[in-house]
């Protein structure tokens, strides 16, 4: 088995070493990652310019894009490294609910959603000093190996919530459906050194829709989540009043 392995946090990131040395267990892994932190580059693309991949010292390579640049170049044949798989992460900190629409750990493995097998997002749900990347870790691994049979319907792709503890202290595997943040904090206004108004983006909502079967009750009670998601976001339970409306105006 070919597995891709990056993430949003950069290929210095302490999460995508953990991912590939587990990986490395199940197969051959190559490492394309953004060459800094782009956290929040949910599924953007570099089209100003171009896009320059240097090997390191240690055969990841490092790309000057984001995470689906990343994905979208290996998928393309660009390594010579076609993969069956794409895996990202281990994200510094949980994706839940809204949170995967400004993810970049999502968005890597949604852009390797074509692939043949399921691609996997994973994410630890960091809140303490102590941080147990091993663990997220192993439970992709642990997820992959065992999914050979899995038949789930095309372009899905499988996003992993772990919580931050050792392997043996969690308490076990449950699928679940995202739930809702809250409205997020608002923007912290400050001045820079030279007086001019500036922003700093501040922390995530609380969460909303945190039911006993969305992704945050699971990681909040100790289990790894699992949500399948797709890319489809057609409300469908919209369509029959949106119909009414359309049916109603002045046809052209
Ligand atoms: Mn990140």
């Amino acid at each position: 088995m070919k597995i891709l392995v990056s993430n949003d946090d950069g290929v210095y990131a302490p999460g995508i070493a953990a991912l590939a040395l587990e990986m490395s267990r199940l197969g051959e892994v190559l490492v394309v990652a953004p060459d800094r932190d782009r956290s929040g580059a949910s599924n953007s693309l570099t089209l100003d310019r171009p896009l320059m991949p240097e090997k390191l010292e240690n055969g990841f390579i490092r790309v000057n894009g984001t995470p689906t640049d990343c994905v979208l170049l290996a998928v393309a044949g660009a390594f010579d490294f076609l993969p069956d798989v794409v895996v990202s992460g281990v994200n510094r900190g949980a994706n839940l609910g809204d949170d995967v629409i400004y993810s970049g750990t999502v968005a890597a493995a949604l852009e390797g959603r074509t692939l043949g097998m399921p691609a996997l997002a994973v994410s630890l749900d960091i809140r303490s000093s102590s941080v147990h990347y091993e663990t997220a870790a192993q439970a992709a691994r642990v997820l992959l190996e065992s999914s050979a049979g899995l038949q789930l319907p095309p372009r899905t792709i499988l996003n992993l919530n772990v919580p931050n503890r050792p392997w043996s202290e969690l308490q076990g595997w449950r699928q679940t459906r995202l739930g809702h943040r809250g409205r997020a904090d608002l923007p912290l206004r400050m001045e820079d050194p030279r007086g001019r108004e500036c922003f700093w983006i501040a922390a995530v909502g609380p969460g909303d829709d945190a039911g006993p079967e969305t992704d945050f009750a699971a990681v909040a009670e100790g289990y790894v989540s699992v949500t399948p998601l797709q890319v489809d976001m057609t409300r469908r339970e919209a369509a029959p009043a949106l119909q009414e409306l359309l049916a109603g105006l002045p046809q052209p």
